[in-house]
């Protein structure tokens, strides 16, 4: 039985240390400003530095339908799945859901007179866009993103 609970002790430790390995890999990804300046063209720096916003109905990825993961433009973090992407009408890329929990983080703007969701990414902090609550059916979100923020890795 003593046995038993030192073998379950190590077992729960095992797993600790598992969970412990995959949060290293998702580490955050800090650079200064102008570290981003340097890796980052002057548009890409303005909209995920600067929590800029590109131009509707411009961006590459509004019409963009191929199979794939949508990734951070700066830290390549895997954020968007093609399965949840959708037309809004918006002219800015909309996905109803999140790739994964913990991706992307969630905080309260109150920029040009309204009260509005940002999204960024969860490792790099760079903005992605906002979000809100007319997507389509299951979850009504619509991630509404700018192009600039993304890039797109195909399915192979
Ligand atoms: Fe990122």
């Amino acid at each position: 039985m003593k046995q038993l609970c030192i073998m379950l002790v190590l077992a729960v430790l095992l797993i600790a240390q598992n969970g412990k390995g995959e949060k290293i890999m998702t580490e955050k990804v800090h650079k200064s400003a102008a570290e981003w300046q340097t890796c980052l063209t002057p548009e890409e720096y303005r909209i995920l530095r600067e929590k800029g916003t590109e131009r509707a109905f411009t961006g590459k990825y509004y019409h963009h339908k191929e199979d794939g993961n949508y990734i951070c433009a700066a830290c390549e973090n895997e954020l968007f799945s093609s399965e949840t992407k959708y037309d809004s009408g918006s002219g800015w890329p909309s996905f109803s859901a999140a790739i994964a929990e913990g991706k992307i983080n969630y905080k309260e703007d109150n920029s040009l007179g309204m009260l509005r969701i940002e999204i960024f990414c969860a490792k790099c902090d760079s903005h992605l866009g906002h979000l809100f609550d007319d997507g389509p059916q299951p979850t009504g979100k619509r991630y509404c993103v700018n192009s600039i923020s993304l890039d797109f890795n195909k399915a192979k």
